[in-house]
């Protein structure tokens, strides 16, 4: 059964002028416990398609239905990681109180929101880190908490907004590997969009192509590749390489065919 069912999404920004069609006809469904990655070139409405998803931006057509219900306002259920961990925790707050502060919405004890806390703190390597600002830590161990405070609400989807665009690469490695695993360990849904072609078909086990101007579907693809991945010996196979040049011909050849602004 799908989870996420995303059918001729349009969605037009018409505060300016002219108006400008982010999405069109945007169409795909996500399965239950998928990790999913939608790729594309800055500017084709990745973030806009999150949005949607996340009953942030409203459709101007089609509809987005998670569990079959029509996705109208900020669904339960639901985190999402953005890209910019900087702004997205809140300084003044330690780090455990960071990861608590949308738990208290779910009606748990006192003593279940410390356990979620530290649950997830544990799981993104940062145990003991909980009495620390968020200013103390480095920016991919701020991002960790990012996730951490996801993971402690337990979503059932997650939805990931380049979340390691602003992270060095060891980094982003590292952030990259962490996100299969708790993927493998909580089983949740994942949307995780990127414009970084290696990245897409490192995570996914399927990933959505999308082309600019307007965001449109170029294709979907299935990744092949074992579950058991390595940051250097998955990128060397031969299959990962086909995939990834292949991604990368598609968005070459849709850019090229005109209408695609370029970023
Ligand atoms: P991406 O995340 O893939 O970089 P976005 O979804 O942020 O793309 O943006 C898609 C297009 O829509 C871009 O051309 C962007 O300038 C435009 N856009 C995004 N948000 C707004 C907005 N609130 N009003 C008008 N145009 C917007
Ligand atoms: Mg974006």
């Amino acid at each position: 059964m799908s989870t996420l069912e995303v059918a001729d999404l349009t969605k037009v920004y018409d505060r300016g002028s002219p108006a400008h069609t982010a999405l069109r006809e945007v169409s795909f469904e996500v399965g239950e416990g998928e990790l999913l990655s939608i790729v594309g070139p800055s500017g084709c409405g990745k973030t806009t398609l999150l949005k949607c998803v996340a009953g942030l931006v409203e459709p101007t057509a089609g509809r987005v239905s998670l569990l079959g219900e029509e996705v109208t306002g900020v669904p339960e259920g639901l985190a999402v990681v953005f890209q910019d961990y900087s702004r997205s925790l809140f300084p003044w707050m330690r780090v455990g109180r960071n990861v608590e502060f949308p738990l208290r919405t779910l009606g748990l004890t006192r003593d279940e929101r410390r356990e979620r806390v530290e649950s997830s703190l544990a799981a993104v390597g940062l145990a003991g880190k909980t009495r620390q600002y968020p200013w103390q830590l480095s920016g991919g161990m701020q991002q960790r908490v990012a996730i951490a405070r996801a993971l402690a609400y337990r979503p059932r989807m997650l939805l990931m907004d380049e979340p390691f665009a602003s992270v060095d690469a060891q980094t982003r490695s590292e952030l990259e590997d962490l996100t299969r695993a708790v993927h493998r360990e909580f089983g949740m849904t994942i949307l995780f969009v990127t414009h970084d072609i290696d990245e897409a078909v490192y995570l996914a086990d399927r990933v959505i192509v999308l082309r600019g101007s307007p965001g449109a579907v170029l294709s979907e693809i299935g990744v092949d590749l074992s579950d058991e991945r390595d940051q250097i010996n998955t990128r060397s196979l031969p299959e990962f390489v086909r995939l990834r040049s292949s991604v990368a011909q598609q968005i070459r050849d849709a850019a090229a065919l005109g209408s695609g602004t370029p970023s």
